[in-house]
């Protein structure tokens, strides 16, 4: 009897092995062994047991590690296909799907400490909306029958998605099946992971990446044994060990973070459709602001439309104000931060005692640093970026490599002493607040902010009880947070993602302003949403200023279709890099040359070698040679032949990202 094995290796498998005379009743799919590889050992992840081999000169396996199998037959099959369609080795694939624990060959570990959890207090279902009926009549009728359907549940903020997704669940509890939840990683707050707890109590688990790694283990034996049979969870949740799988919920799935962007670089959206898939399973992808592949997957019939198109308890939608920035200067005859009608509306919330949000999704204090009389800005050693000055450290910091230095007094270049800091990021908005609005009680919540544990916490609950009165924030603030007493949102700068070169900075600008547009009037005070920009005449920002996804789309698309961008074709980005820029270059020049020479009609187009957005990163120059193919497939087909016999110097790295978002 023989086994064959795949290796959490960048090499395509499956290897096969001997079963010695004592292991054979012991071996079966799924289980690990330790195995030899060259002259290694390295856990094995059995894929399948053979009766007989054509390969010689076989090793035996050393040993089985686990009583029973860690992957059931559905993720090792949802582990082919990431590794077939996202272009990595099988085994790769399955060590995604595995809590760190088990990929470091042990089974056991001690019992994480149990921290006493605040009590929860328990809800009951709502009655449902006509809309809210209507969407899970469908969906239970297809979760009782065991029908495969994907839905795209489109509904404006404070529509009531998630009761839609609570009610969805019970049916599945109900008919003893289990479901897993996707929360982006940002949006898992405490206040996210209640809501479930609250109607659910010990049905629910949750994986996460900030759980210690006897947690996560603790919670992948709970869902593992069938005790636990609600996962919420980010990303990687996707492969939890559920049985008899009803239901996959994806909530926000226009969110980037939901594709991974080390190998493999699967998107959880994309893995929960054809996990689902495979086990005749019901999805939910749930959104006001749908990706426009999701959308277009719906228009084009192979996804469902689900509605929401009401605020429940008939809450109208905030009004939306645009505030042309070229307008406003400050006392000194500079560019304002805050335009007059942002301060009075500001004011005008702190007189009536409500709370308001401002957003800008840039950290710091100032965005980079610079010489006016040389035009020297200071840049990270590693990367080509400038660095951010963080005013409460006093550092100049890079935010791709974390490189710090202190700032300088005179410029680097020319020795003036004319060197200043530009731009404006959180802890400057943050600052320039409590300077104009001296008795205001004033918060800020980034990466900065939240990086201590329980600090997090501590911030919403400063929000939550009202103590704060003005939140400043990156878009960790812009995503499902729920805080009846907000009445304003001011967005400080809705260009800073749109002029980001990248065909889908539109498609971000629309989503981030409407999601930040949502957390306003949430209570029985109307809403009230200033967005400050220096080009009011852009589609994305008129149109999320009228709540107008489907106009958005309509402009979107065509321009898609005409550029042949997704989601009218994949994309597949293979980028090279080293410490050389030349021998990058070189390598990347050979492939782009062989992909030329053997591509079909099936491929659109071979573009490259480019330097890379981020031209060098971590000390490596960076080129990019881009694949556009009507079908992924294809284009991954057309590489495999193109790699093969293909050398390139070894001091040159290639990664490879199919639909790079
Ligand atoms: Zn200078
Ligand atoms: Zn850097």
């Amino acid at each position: 009897m023989y086994a064959n094995v795949v290796l959490g290796l960048p090499i395509e498998g499956p290897f096969t092995y001997k079963l010695p005379d004592g292991l054979i009743d012991k071996a079966c799919a799924g289980k690990r062994a330790w195995v030899p590889f060259g002259s290694r050992r390295l856990i094995g992840y059995i894929v399948e047991i053979v009766d007989n081999t054509k390969v010689k000169n076989i090793k035996d396996i050393y040993s089985i590690i686990d009583e029973n199998p860690v992957l059931s037959e559905d993720l090792l099959k949802t582990a082919k296909w990431i590794s077939e369609y996202y272009f990595c080795s099988w085994g790769e694939a399955v060590e995604a799907a595995l809590p760190p624990t088990l990929k470091k060959g042990k089974s056991h570990m001690r019992p994480p400490q149990l921290e006493p959890e605040d009590y929860i207090e328990p809800t009951e279902h709502l009655p449902p909306t006509e809309e809210q009926g209507k969407a899970l009549k469908t969906v239970w009728h297809d979760i009782e029958k065991n029908k495969h359907n994907v839905y795209l549940l489109h509904g404006v903020t404070g529509s009531g998605k998630t009761e839609v997704y609570l009610q969805a669940i019970a049916k599945a509890l109900d008919k003893k099946k289990t479901s897993i939840v996707l929360v982006p990683e940002i949006s898992l707050t405490p206040q996210a992971i209640e809501r479930f707890k609250a109607r659910f109590k010990e049905h629910v688990a949750v994986l996460h990446s900030h759980l210690t790694q006897a947690q996560r283990f603790s919670e992948w034996n709970k869902i593992k044994s069938g005790e636990s049979s609600i996962v919420v969870g980010a990303r990687s949740a996707v492969f939890a060990p559920v049985k008899n799988l009803g239901l996959i919920v994806v909530d926000e799935e226009h969110e980037a973070s939901y594709k991974q962007q080390d190998a493999p670089r699967y998107h959880a959206r994309d893995v929960a459709v054809k996990r689902a898939y495979l086990n005749d399973a019901v999805v939910i992808l749930g959104s006001a602001t749908p990706s426009l592949e999701s959308y277009y997957n719906a228009r084009s019939g192979s996804y469902k439309f689900l509605n929401l198109t009401k605020r429940t308890q008939a809450r109208p939608l905030p009004g939306v104000q645009v505030i042309d920035m070229r307008h406003y200067m400050n006392n000194s005859r500079r560019q304002a931060m805050l335009s007059r009608p942002l301060q009075e509306a500001i004011k005008s919330v702190l007189d009536k005692k409500e709370q308001a949000i401002l957003f800008l999704n840039r950290r710091g204090f100032a965005t980079f640093m610079n010489c006016r009389k040389c035009g020297f800005v200071i840049k990270c050693k590693h990367c080509e970026v400038s660095l951010t000055y963080h005013f409460q450290s006093g550092e100049l910091v890079c935010h791709w490599c974390g490189f710090k230095q202190k700032p300088p007094n005179i410029c680097p270049k020319c020795s003036s002493s004319y060197i200043n800091y530009f731009g404006t990021g959180t802890e400057k908005v943050e600052s320039e607040i409590s300077r104009l609005f001296v008795s205001a009680r004033v918060n800020r919540m980034d990466t900065d902010a939240t990086s201590k544990r329980g600090s997090h916490k501590m911030i919403l609950d400063g929000f939550k009880s009202g103590h704060t009165q003005l939140l400043v924030g990156t878009q960790m603030i812009a995503k499902g947070l729920d805080f009846p007493g907000v009445t304003l949102v001011g967005v400080v700068s809705a260009d800073s993602t749109l002029h980001i070169p990248d065909f889908r900075s539109g498609e971000r600008t629309f989503s981030l302003l409407t999601q930040v547009s949502g957390r306003a009037g949430r209570g029985s005070i109307i809403g009230k949403v200033l967005v400050q920009t220096f080009t009011p005449e852009h589609y994305a920002i008129t149109l999320a200023a009228k709540h107008d996804y489907v106009g958005f789309f309509e402009k979107e698309i065509e321009l898609r279709k005409e550029l042949k961008l997704p989601p009218y074709s994949h994309i597949v980005k293979i980028t090279f890099r080293s410490k050389s820029s030349a021998k990058a270059f070189e390598s990347a020049s050979k492939l782009a040359a062989k992909l030329t020479e053997k591509k079909d009609k099936n491929i659109f187009s071979v573009a490259g070698p480019a330097v890379s957005w981020m031209s060098r990163l971590r000390k490596e120059y960076r080129w990019d040679v881009i694949l556009k193919a009507k079908h992924a497939e294809d284009a991954v087909n057309l590489l495999r032949r193109a790699l093969s016999g293909f050398k390139k110097a070894s001091t040159v790295k290639m990664a490879v990202d199919v639909d790079p978002l």
